[in-house]
């Protein structure tokens, strides 16, 4: 393998990689080749385990390819998994947080060093580009140093206390809760699955990871790559399988202490509700966005132009922090557009394996089928800027490709103009002021990012001021809504799209994952 040593790609990286990272990265695609097609088994307390059914995971760029089969984890599998590591519990959190960090951090250090493992297994079970899924890896690991580092500036989160009286001391100590369930989407399988995990296990947590059912083999990779790191038997569990039946399991039973959760507003709301049906126990949701970003009549139209088709196109929208709603001032809007069509219509659209592919397949038949109605709606009740095509053919005709599509005149009361998509399609609204353009961005259930590109630093102290989400940007070329990271960009959903207060990325995480206990002593 080349060496890439001390390269980074961050989702904000605009610089093209060295050549060293393609080749290692292509080196990497070359070897998955020879393993695709493999059974793999869950991870109950350290033990592989089968189940009676088997489901295929195709990749998305080329469905005669089976990237994996990977069992369908049943009802009493979930609960084994769940005792396995309730019994692993006590253990785990006895061990000196000082111990669970240097684990953690080897683990950091091995997803870093399998980075373009995991990257090109993403590219293939989830249609990544390969600077996408490198920086889903990066991210992972990021994550888990990042929440290391929590544990250690807090030191433990061991604090004294104030006294009432001279022979009075009282101390405060964050303990953690037991077992938790992890249920991961399909779109960051590796970062998503990483950090959710990491935030538990980091506070002495015990994990149950389900992941999505279109990504099982990326998390896979992780649940070892993670264990080989040292974490003892049943303190990390992995279970494939559907989340409509083991999932229910997994809310259900009465031994998880905790549950947290990425993924769509629907499917959260549901757990939500389920898991706190008769006692209170904490339920993170980190959900879907509608992401806005404002061009304003003093905005660098470049910029926002290149800045709105990364964040709105990269990975086909399907990103919780892609941006699917732009409000362009009236006086800039043929201009913004004629330049945000030109960026649209040269995006390299292909197998994301290929290096000149900026953009690959969506996930799934659903999605394109969805797609096409959008794009059919779009031009019933307004107007197709560009795109809105599938693509067929020799290079697509396996795949789910489309071309990435804008729209525009459509009221903003409209499904399309409300609703996450998670899909290349980008809502453009032309607005006559920066208040009605701030107005209609607020005026969505969704809370998460939102940007705006404006050179007037009044105008963006306004915006930062009035807009109502978690994770704001201004004048970001490399991405209107995308690319945090952790440690820089903390990514906390407003409203609907999220229920934590406190984001993933940000410094609060991990204490999220702990309950206080105050312990005074009389001497
Ligand atoms: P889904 O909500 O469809 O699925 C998420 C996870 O929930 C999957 O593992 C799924 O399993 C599982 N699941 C489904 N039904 C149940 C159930 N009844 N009980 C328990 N688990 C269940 O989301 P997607 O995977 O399609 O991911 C896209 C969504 O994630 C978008 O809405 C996006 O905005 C959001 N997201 C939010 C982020 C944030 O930080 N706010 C970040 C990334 C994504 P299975 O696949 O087997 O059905």
């Amino acid at each position: 393998m080349p060496s890439t040593k001390g390269f980074k790609i961050t989702y904000a990286t605009l610089a093209a990689p060295a050549e060293e990272v393609h080749l290692a990265f292509e080196t990497a695609a070359n070897e998955l080749q020879g393993a695709l097609g493999q059974t793999h088994p869950i991870w109950i307390g350290g033990e592989p385990s089968l189940s009676e059914e088997v489901f295929e995971d195709r990749s998305p760029t080329d469905r005669r390819l089976v990237v994996g089969r990977f069992q369908r984890a049943s009802a009493s599998q979930a609960e084994a998994a769940i005792g396995a590591a309730h019994r692993a519990f006590g253990e785990w959190s006895r061990v000196p947080w000082q111990e669970r960090l240097a684990i953690l951090r080897t683990a950091a250090e091995n997803i870093s060093s399998h980075r373009f493992e995991l990257a090109a297994l993403m590219s293939l079970e989830v249609g990544k580009s390969r600077f996408e899924a490198l920086a889903d890896a990066e991210e992972a690991a990021d994550l888990l140093r990042y929440y290391c580092q929590q544990m250690e500036d807090a030191a433990g989160f061991d604090r004294p206390m104030g006294q009432l009286a001279p022979n009075e001391k009282t101390r405060d100590i964050l303990r953690p809760y037991g077992v938790w369930v992890v249920i991961s989407p399909f779109n960051f399988p590796v970062a998503l699955a990483a950090g959710m995990a990491a935030g538990a296990l980091v506070a002495g947590n015990t994990v149950v990871l389900k992941p999505a059912s279109e990504a099982p083999a990326s998390a896979f990779k992780l649940y070892e790559i993670m264990v080989e790191a040292g974490l003892p038997a049943g303190v990390l569990n992995y279970l494939s399988g559907s989340g409509s039946e083991v999932g229910r399991t997994l809310v259900q039973d009465s031994r998880v202490s905790g549950l947290v959760f990425t993924g769509s507003k629907e499917v959260g709301m549901e757990i939500f509700r389920r898991f706190n049906h008769d006692r209170p126990r904490p339920c993170y949701l980190e959900l879907g966005g509608k992401n806005p970003a404002i061009v304003t009549a003093k905005a660098d139209l470049e910029k926002a132009a290149e800045g709105v088709a990364r964040s709105a196109f990269g990975f086909g929208g399907q990103k919780c922090s892609a941006c699917s709603r732009v409000y362009v001032d009236r006086s800039v809007a043929t201009a913004f557009k004629e330049l945000l069509r030109e960026r649209a219509v040269a995006l390299a659209i292909g197998d994301p394996l290929r290096r000149e592919s900026f953009l690959g397949p969506v996930i799934n038949e659903a999605a394109v089928r969805k797609f096409e109605r959008c794009v059919a709606e779009a031009r019933r009740d307004g107007e197709i800027l560009f795109g809105g095509d599938v693509l067929g053919g020799e290079e697509y005709e396996h795949g789910f490709f489309v071309t990435p599509a804008a729209v525009t005149g459509l009221p903003e009361d409209h499904w399309l103009v409300r609703q996450e998509l998670f899909l290349p399609f980008l809502y453009l609204g032309e607005v006559d002021s920066l208040e009605r353009a701030i107005e209609f961005s607020n005026r969505s259930e969704y809370g998460l990012t939102a940007g705006i590109f404006s050179e007037d630093l009044q105008e963006v102290e306004t915006f930062f001021d009035s807009i109502e989400s978690g994770v704001t940007y201004a004048n970001r070329r490399s991405g209107a809504t995308t690319g945090a990271w952790p440690g820089v960009n903390p990514f906390c959903g407003w409203k609907s799209s999220g229920s934590t207060g406190k984001g993933v990325c940000g410094p609060y995480y991990v204490s999220q994952f702990l309950r206080e206990q105050s312990r005074t002593l009389m001497e």
